[in-house]
């Protein structure tokens, strides 16, 4: 009954999120042809705005070879928006660092507008304006994808957040943690030890969420502990929602086992949020009415560079995120008129490069371990052209056979010449950003 209410007094705070959901919902009811036709009106709208409201648009598109499509559009929408958008330049990160100010539309409020960092991961970390809009925006589009799991707007959700930013200093994220009617809670999970993931691991069993948010590195800890422990996870829980780093197969497997529901891989940035996301059948949907998706391949890996459809304050267009991945084929027996996609590992992991020039893509590093028992962290960190180190965070020391055997192979799949130091250390720091990162090249 109480909660009821909350609801309800949630609904009327946040009336503009609900009808957001509700749209949202709606188009998620469109057959694929109606999406597709929705997608290119978005494209096609969002680049006549950001051509004509937004400075830096407008003159780095003047000066680009694809200016011809974008002036042959006044007077017929019937062009092609995807191949209008096709011929534009990718916007980098350092375009975003450069111009923040000049990507913003003209005309705004800015008295309204507030500034959003990301997390860094990839070591540049981009700021960028948003406004309240985008934040509600942003929140009804995750619950669309909560949705996914059997969750209703009102249940329980636990948030275990890693950015350290979002901790300190009274920002939109801290301000989840005290709200009473709100039916979330938030733990700051920047960094634990043992009996912090067992005070965690009680958080979940007196509050009875329904759901269980978080990085994946953090829920996967803590799911190996409830394991250890044999502690008893309430069945309320429906759902765990892997976000901001890549969900490796083990991770996936500790946390179905630990908290005994279906984990989803949530696909979103600060920056852009609501990408993608898991259905229950395990497939990686693209939301196309949020996001116009391109996988490009350059330094030989599948890049993704993302439009955002909704964000008229700031526009992305072309934005080349840091992620690796590729569209998929075919249809889901979900039903979700969405696409699918599939991500690549490299998300906030470094591809090490060898003196010969040959680059080791991350996911070599991370499967290198496996098999191995006991190992409670690790992270390889390359800081010379002729050397790794690979910290470890392990209970019981690995055996000499074990460390020769880990050497070898790195000499005959790397580089013969490659060193691989092994360190037994107490603990991993994360990024400034809360992220646990797996493969790190300190080459410039
Ligand atoms: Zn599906």
């Amino acid at each position: 009954m109480i909660s009821r209410i909350k609801h309800l007094l949630h609904r009327n705070r946040h009336r503009e999120r609900y009808a957001l959901l509700d749209e949202l919902l709606r188009n998620q009811s469109l057959s694929n042809e109606q999406l597709h036709r929705k997608q290119q009106e978005d494209l096609s709208a969002i680049i006549d705005h950001a051509f004509s409201n937004v400075p830096y648009y407008r003159e780095m598109w003047e000066r680009h070879p694809g200016r011809e499509s974008l002036n042959s559009r006044p007077g017929g929408r019937s062009h092609n928006a995807v191949r209008t958008v096709n011929s534009l330049p990718i916007l980098r990160k350092d375009d975003v660092i450069q111009h923040r100010n000049e990507m913003l539309a003209q005309g705004l409020d800015r008295s309204r507008l507030k500034i959003g960092n990301t997390g860094g991961s990839t070591g540049k970390p981009v700021s960028f304006y948003y406004d309240a809009h985008k934040g509600e925006l942003m929140r009804a589009g995750m619950c669309r994808s909560y949705m996914g799991s059997g969750w209703k707007p009102g249940q329980k959700i636990l948030n275990f957040w890693g950015a350290r930013q979002d901790i300190k200093g009274g920002n939109r994220f801290s301000k989840i943690v005290n709200d009473a009617i709100a039916a979330e809670k938030t733990i700051a999970a920047y960094e634990y030890t043992e009996a912090q993931l067992h005070d965690w691991a009680s958080a979940i069993r007196s509050y009875q969420p329904v759901l269980l948010q978080g990085y994946a590195s953090i829920l996967a800890e803590l799911a190996r502990h409830v394991i250890d422990n044999k502690i008893r996870m309430p069945d309320t829980l429906l759902g765990v929602f892997s976000t901001a780093e890549v969900l490796y197969g083990w991770q996936r497997e500790l946390m179905e086992r630990a908290f005994g529901c279906k984990v989803f891989n949530q696909y979103g940035s600060r920056e852009i949020p609501n990408i993608a996301c898991e259905c229950r059948h395990g497939n990686q949907h693209i939301f196309t009415d949020m996001v116009y998706l391109e996988s490009l391949n350059f330094d030989q890996e599948d890049r993704l560079v993302i439009t955002s459809l909704t964000n008229r304050v700031m526009p992305f267009i072309r934005y080349e995120i840091g992620d690796s991945g590729r569209l998929k084929e075919g249809i889901c027996d979900c039903g979700s008129p969405f696409p699918m996609m599939e991500m690549g590992l490299c998300r906030s992991n470094d591809i090490i490069k060898t003196r010969s020039g040959k680059s080791i893509y991350p996911s070599y590093f991370i499967h290198l371990l496996d098999g191995l028992d006991g190992i409670k962290q690790y992270q390889f960190i390359q800081s010379e052209p002729d050397k790794i180190t690979l910290n470890l965070v392990s209970p019981s020391s690995l055996s000499a056979e074990t460390l020769n055997s880990l050497r070898a192979r790195v000499r005959r799949d790397v580089d013969e010449n490659m060193v691989l130091e092994i360190n037994a250390v107490d603990e991993i720091k994360r990024t400034v950003s809360g992220k646990h990162r797996f493969v790190i090249s300190n080459l410039a």
